[in-house]
């Protein structure tokens, strides 16, 4: 198949975890006969010197073309002020393109279970997708105000107080958990939907929607389950869960709880996704969980594997090649068999290398 992918590495180690997952990229596309068109550009702080700000206008514009973009990690020190921050660029990303429904799978290797913090016999089966609606909730407010802005810090009196709004509507709740429906039909058939629906009054509305999208879903198994006892099974039995989606504010925080299931940042991909549909599947922006990681960039120390298994995820959501995917995350599976770590993950044992080797031997196994 013919694609046209949008390559944006970022700052710090974004750029030498990046390169490692466009080579894996055109690996795949050499072994299986597709033609990937991959276009680069910057974003971050380089996007800020050159262009003003955290991304330009004409890379957007280029980025709407695309089936799909691989972003590598954005954020550095700027002065302070009002000034273009490196962040935006994602922010920009994410409202441009309607990314609503962020995918974040933790499946625990089993070269790496020693390495996380919970016993292995805790962890056998873990293989979780999270899908996390990321278009709305706390982080937004009202419609009328700025998104990603701050609720302003006011004075009451002689005290002061802030506000934030928690606010859905049904069709922003609809369209990410009939995502993670969706997503379960190509998995284990189990939705676990989480939410606070004994407090809040978005998640009585949430339920709502769940329950009316499931009846769609005769084949898919689901539950309610509120966040505080979510937090807690996720980490008594991991292995219970298939998919569990939820609403912004608890998805940002039981993602990360979840992530260390997985033994370290550097092995998370991530997918965030929209609406518009690709001739393989949906348009979305894939990039591994952990940031730019300044303390360790451009030494060949980072862990590329978050980004690849982006690349994965790619693949799979938004170009349709499933067996591709699944290639991909055999290769690393492979390579963590054999030993291969870089320093992150290497007190699991076995032997240290770097970014580019471990990538390089991605693409050997594939
Ligand atoms: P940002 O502001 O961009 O989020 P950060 O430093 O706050 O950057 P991360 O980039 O997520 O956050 O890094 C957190 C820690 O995890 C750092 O010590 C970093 O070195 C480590 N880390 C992050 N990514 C990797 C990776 N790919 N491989 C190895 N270590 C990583
Ligand atoms: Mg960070």
């Amino acid at each position: 198949m013919n694609a046209l992918i949008m390559v944006l590495p970022g700052d710090g180690t974004g750029p030498e975890v990046t390169d490692q997952a466009v080579e894996v990229l055109e690996t795949v596309a050499e072994l299986y006969g597709h033609r990937f068109t991959i276009r680069t550009d910057l974003v971050g702080m380089d996007a800020i010197e050159a262009y003003g700000a955290a991304i330009a206008d004409d890379t957007l514009a280029d980025c709407a073309q695309a089936d799909a973009i691989l972003f590598g990690a954005v954020g550095g020190l700027t002065q302070v002020g009002d000034g273009p921050r490196p962040e935006q660029a994602l922010f920009r990303l994410r409202t441009e393109f309607e990314l609503f429904a962020n995918l974040r799978p933790v499946r625990p290797f089993g070269a790496l279970i020693d390495a996380s913090p919970l016993k292995p016999e805790y962890l056998k089966g873990t293989d979780l997708l999270f899908v996390r609606e990321l278009s709305a909730g706390l982080y937004y407010g009202h419609l009328e105000t700025v998104p990603g802005k701050p609720s302003e810090i006011r004075r009451r009196g002689n005290r002061m107080e802030a506000i934030d709004t928690l606010l859905y509507t049904e069709d922003q709740i609809e369209r990410v958990v009939r995502t993670a429906f969706e997503l379960a039909g190509t998995r284990r058939r189990n939705v676990t939907s989480v939410d606070k629906a004994n407090v809040l009054s978005s998640s009585v509305l949430w339920r709502r929607v769940v329950e009316r999208v499931a009846r769609e879903h005769p084949e898919v198994t689901w539950e309610h389950m509120l966040v505080d006892t979510c937090a807690m099974r996720l980490i008594r039995n991991p292995a219970e869960f298939d998919v569990v989606v939820t609403e912004n504010l608890f998805g940002d925080i039981l993602t990360d709880e979840a992530s260390m299931l997985a033994g370290s940042i550097g092995m998370l991909p991530s997918a965030s996704l929209g609406s518009r549909r690709t001739p393989g599947g949906v348009f979305g922006l894939y990039e591994p969980v952990h940031g730019s990681a300044p303390d360790i960039a451009r030494q060949d120390r980072a862990n590329p594997i978050g980004a690849i298994l982006s690349a994965a995820m790619l693949l799979r959501h938004s170009l349709g090649l499933h067996p591709e995917a699944a290639a991909v995350e055999a290769a690393v599976e492979a390579v963590l068999a054999d030993g291969f770590r870089t320093e992150d993950i290497a007190y699991a044992g076995g032997t240290a290398i770097g970014t580019a080797e471990l990538g390089s031997r991605v693409r050997e196994q594939l």
